[in-house]
């Protein structure tokens, strides 16, 4: 009888080479993205301590209501959550290191994040993100130039139809004149909400607005607009943001109803989303939190960013055609006879002192399975080394890939192969 078999955590994945050498892909291209408009990485912890996320993100949200893992560490009793986003723990990095005191940041992170939902497609217990913030800017020039970083991004990753929604919160004074008409609205209408609905109606009556119940879109729609709202300078920043966006060419649509599933927000928030994913369509969020830094107990400091949904990205970039590109290596290095081994692993070392990727044959096997796995492995070269090659200090040298047959099979001293291999394959690249 054998032992039964442990699964992965539901909601939470392998990712499996071929998946995890295209997600490389997608770091490089995201970090050089990030890098090109002088955005910085920061890495924190994932797990961080619980009131951290009851205090960022609101009571009355998804996510602390019923999403977080959240447990207590037995050697203290403190309770500590697995980060479920990126903001908060980058903000409580910020005052506690003082990062923004003397100067404005760019900053950008990936990692996992958790959140206890129904796992579907595109939506997932364990998850990754890339989140940007900038903190230290309060013009609207930093939101719109963010958001065309998002544009760019798409087109880095060869990715067309994704569209933009934007809308604005306003401010807290704003929101609570406009909130006590809602209520009364929605009071109203009680008969028709749901228990959501009902519940969030004292507590965070604006998500009512956010909540995705078909039956609930006709109220919604009728409801007051917190637009209708908004003062002199909180209508002049979101013009300004619109302009940035207009004066770059990027198309947009005003969105009155987009909330935002957090509370921290306020005056720009949008979403980029896809019609491609099924209902997951919203690939990146974000807006701004201005109030944030105080409200966890640093000095005031305006702040902004956004938080894309990496699997429903690469989801996206597979089913636009997005092969992996599957990076070989460079020479795999057949050996047989325990001189030949010995001499083997120093002739692999000083290639890759070189540069050269070198497949080493472990397990031994014979000449003849060893060459098979050579050719598996995908190499350029094979490099063979007997007790013959061992005796003379030499290797063989043998091209494998069919359009390198023009070099034959060659002996040469194993000082030379470095040297050989990167002439040959300049020779390969400039033909
Ligand atoms: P949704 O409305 O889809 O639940 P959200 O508003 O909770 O999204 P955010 O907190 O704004 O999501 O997170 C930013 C992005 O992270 C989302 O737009 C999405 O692409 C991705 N994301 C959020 N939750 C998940 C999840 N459980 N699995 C996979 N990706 C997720
Ligand atoms: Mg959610």
């Amino acid at each position: 009888m054998s032992a039964p078999k442990i699964q992965s955590v539901r909601g939470m994945n392998d990712i499996l080479p071929d998946e995890a050498e295209f997600w490389d892909m997608f770091e490089e291209t995201v970090r050089s993205w990030l890098a090109s408009y002088g955005y910085r990485p920061i890495r924190l912890p994932v797990v961080e301590p619980t009131p951290l996320f009851r205090r960022a993100i609101g009571e009355v949200t998804d996510i602390v209501e019923k999403e977080m893992y959240s447990f207590v560490d037995s050697l203290n009793g403190e309770s500590l959550t697995l980060r479920p986003e990126g903001t908060a723990g980058c903000v409580r990095a910020v005052i506690q290191h003082s990062l923004a005191a003397h100067q404005a940041q760019r900053l950008y992170y990936i990692g996992q994040m958790f959140r206890h939902e129904r796992p579907q497609k595109g939506r997932y217990r364990q998850f990754h993100q890339v989140g940007v913030e900038a903190f230290g800017f309060p013009g609207p020039d930093v939101d719109g130039e963010q958001i065309l970083m998002g544009a760019r991004l798409w087109g880095d990753l060869g990715l067309a139809g994704i569209t933009l929604e934007i809308n604005t919160l306003g401010e807290p004074g704003e929101r609570a004149r406009h909130r006590a008409e809602l209520v009364s609205y929605l009071e109203e209408h009680a008969e028709l909400l749901d228990e959501d609905a009902r519940r969030r109606l004292y507590t965070n009556p604006l998500r009512v607005l956010d909540s995705k119940n078909p039956a609930l879109q006709d109220l919604i729609a009728g409801a007051p607009r917190l637009i209708d709202h908004l003062g002199e300078q909180s209508m002049a920043h979101f013009e300004g943001v619109q302009q940035v966006l207009r004066d770059a060419g990027q198309p947009f649509s005003v969105n009155p109803r987009l909330v935002r599933g957090l509370d921290y927000y306020n005056l720009t928030v949008y979403e980029w989303q896809t019609d491609r994913l099924g209902a997951q369509g919203t690939v990146c969020a974000g807006g701004r939190y201005d109030g944030l830094v105080e409200q966890l107990g640093g000095r005031p400091t305006p702040a902004c960013g956004f938080a894309m949904g990496v699997e429903r990205l690469i989801a996206l970039i597979r089913e636009a055609g997005g092969e992996t590109r599957a990076e070989a290596v460079d020479v795999y290095l057949v050996h047989q006879g325990a001189l030949a081994s010995r001499l083997a692993v120093g002739v692999a070392e000083t290639l890759r002192d070189r540069g050269i990727d070198v497949l080493y044959n472990c397990g031994g096997g014979s000449f003849k399975s060893q060459m098979k796995r050579a050719d598996v492995s995908g190499a350029a070269f094979a490099v063979i080394i007997g007790d013959d090659e061992a005796a003379a200090g030499e290797v063989t040298l043998k091209p494998l890939r069919a359009a390198d047959d023009r070099v034959g099979q060659q002996r040469i001293t194993a000082d030379d192969v470095a040297d050989r291999i990167i002439s040959l394959t300049a020779d390969w690249e400039d033909a």
